[in-house]
């Protein structure tokens, strides 16, 4: 594909960022004007292989991009000046591959960036194609924790009054988070599982550690809960006389922040091709919230676009059967379709100075 591109006149930045696994192919007309990107996911799952789709993902932002040149040389030879890229983003699923992408400057200079993503069809509709504004509970803000307790090891059955357990404090901790979900928005989760009980019954354990994953609906409201589980796993250090460390996860996934001119666009370019898009689907509420995604961050950078649209599959992501509709010509035919929505977006968003002065607002209100 590289080789081809540069064939035609696209430049090719392999292992774009520092990143290795990352790439970069652009194309720019005349001088200054507005950069968009496309957004080119395509990890996979561990033994399930493509069972979220991003291969699908990949094929649409390389169609988007292609298509969006292509109509710009096409009807703008000598309209304003513009850019356009494909970025390969690597590591979706776990590693946060566009908050190092982020960091090392790829979002620096653009105006908005636009991806989709396949879902499983809905319970209650399966008719159309497309939902532009994301799930209804939207895409939550995500942070990762290892919490190790320090105790003091020794026989358990010898002069036990002179040691510490660490493992009563990963229970003490367990019990304290489980008393807090209560007190806290449906729309949070915390989870967590026990990563070190200890050696065996017969050792106090000295060292026991836990991971947990907490999620809210913004990146603030994920602030107030992380304080909230900090306490508690501090509690149960000062209650068993435990050491206890707390180790955050490098990258954090950021909720995703939906802009409406965006999404309002991308609705009108799809029902004008005859396809079934809404804009949401608030009565599907509980029924898809609750996922996370790196888009998330690139969302409070730049002007962000990430719809999902239904491809035929007898189960949902992360499955056996979504890794085998994510191979189906049918759901390829979706894509394209979802992808010349895209396009269409990304060429009104280089020529059309009201409409990018309406997505920069509905950004900064946000
Ligand atoms: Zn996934
Ligand atoms: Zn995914």
């Amino acid at each position: 594909m590289f080789e081809r591109l540069e064939s035609e006149g696209y430049a090719v930045h392999r292992s774009a960022y520092g990143l290795e696994t990352a790439f970069e192919i652009e194309y720019s007309q005349g001088s200054g004007g507005r950069v968009v990107v496309f957004n080119a996911e395509y990890d996979a799952l561990p033994r399930i292989g493509h069972a979220c789709g991003h291969n699908l993902i990949a094929t649409s932002a390389i169609a988007a991009f292609l298509a969006t040149c292509e109509a710009m040389k096409l009807q703008y030879r000598n309209g304003p000046g513009f850019t356009v890229r494909l970025l390969g983003t690597p590591a979706e699923e776990a590693g946060g591959g566009k908050i190092h992408l982020i960091n090392k400057g790829a979002y620096k200079d653009v105006f908005a960036c636009l991806m989709l993503h396949p879902i499983s069809p809905l319970p209650h509709d399966d008719k159309f194609l497309s939902i532009a504004a994301g799930p209804p509970g939207g895409f939550l803000a995500t942070d990762d924790v290892r919490v190790t307790f320090t105790g003091k090891a020794a026989h358990a059955a010898a002069a036990t009054w002179e040691r510490i357990n660490a493992l009563d404090a990963v229970v003490a901790a367990y019990l304290n988070i489980s008393l807090l979900r209560q007190q806290i928005l449906p729309s949070k989760r915390v989870h967590g599982t026990i990563v070190n009980g200890g050696e065996q019954p017969n050792i106090i354990p000295m060292s026991a550690s836990v991971d947990y994953c907490m999620r809210a609906s913004s990146v603030k409201s994920l602030k107030d809960l992380k304080e909230k589980i900090t306490k508690c796993f501090e509690a149960a250090a000062t209650a068993t006389g435990c050491g206890v460390k707390l180790e955050w996860s490098a990258v954090s996934y950021a909720d995703l922040k939906v802009n409406h001119p965006i999404c309002e666009r991308f609705v009108d370019a799809m029902q004008t091709m005859g396809h079934d898009s809404v804009m949401e689907m608030p009565e599907q509420e509980g029924l898809l919230s609750g996922g996370s995604t790196d888009m998330g961050n690139v969302s409070y950078e730049v002007p962000g676009f990430h719809a999902m649209y239904i491809i035929p599959a007898d189960g949902v992501n992360h499955t056996h059967e979504f890794a085998r509709a994510a191979g189906s010509s049918e759901a390829f035919e979706r894509t394209i379709a979802c992808a010349s929505g895209i396009a269409q977006v990304a060429c009104q968003i280089l020529v059309n100075d009201d409409f990018a002065e309406q997505i920069k607002m509905d950004f900064d209100r946000q």
